[in-house]
């Protein structure tokens, strides 16, 4: 019981404090922080279509198809089914794919959230954020710092 009345009184304390931590979102539009991952931008002039990002993601979200020339026909990124891990982005060697901030996307089935390359190139930067300005893309981050330099190509 004294501990009900204290979570009560601790609750109190906060709600009449006059701070408020929520937003009336859509309305505001919320901070994200600048290693917020969101969905991903792709550039296909970037693009050399190594495919390591397709062959480096975990869970099959990115899917190449190249024409008998290997050039690249279709980028396709399965974006309901992405862990956002950003191994894509750590992988490419010319910043062709790149996680955005962006967060305002939705769908109705799992087919509206299969974005094709026209769809990646034209997601919005959020808030006019560019990703690779705002953190530094640093591969020793997650193959550990003592492994040195790493050349993907
Ligand atoms: S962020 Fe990870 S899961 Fe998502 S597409 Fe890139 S490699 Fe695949
Ligand atoms: S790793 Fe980069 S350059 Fe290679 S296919 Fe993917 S997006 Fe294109």
């Amino acid at each position: 019981m004294i501990g009900i009345l204290q979570s009560m009184a601790t609750t109190m304390k906060h709600a009449l404090d006059g701070q408020t931590f929520t937003i009336e979102y859509p309305e505001s539009v919320p901070h994200v922080s600048p290693r917020f991952r969101g969905v991903h931008k792709f550039s296909q002039e970037r693009c050399i279509w190594c495919r390591q990002c397709e062959i480096v993601c975990p869970n099959d979200t990115i899917e190449i198809k190249l024409d008998d020339k290997r050039q690249g026909e279709e980028y396709n990124l399965h974006i309901g089914q992405c862990i956002y891990c950003r191994l894509c982005e750590e992988v490419c060697p010319v910043d062709a794919i790149v996680l955005t901030q962006q967060f305002e996307f939705t769908g109705d089935t799992k087919a509206d959230l299969v974005y094709n390359k026209e769809q990646l190139k034209n997601v919005p930067w959020y808030k006019g954020l560019d990703p690779l300005a705002s953190r530094e893309p640093t591969r020793s981050a997650w193959v550990g710092e003592t492994d040195g330099e790493i050349d993907y190509q």
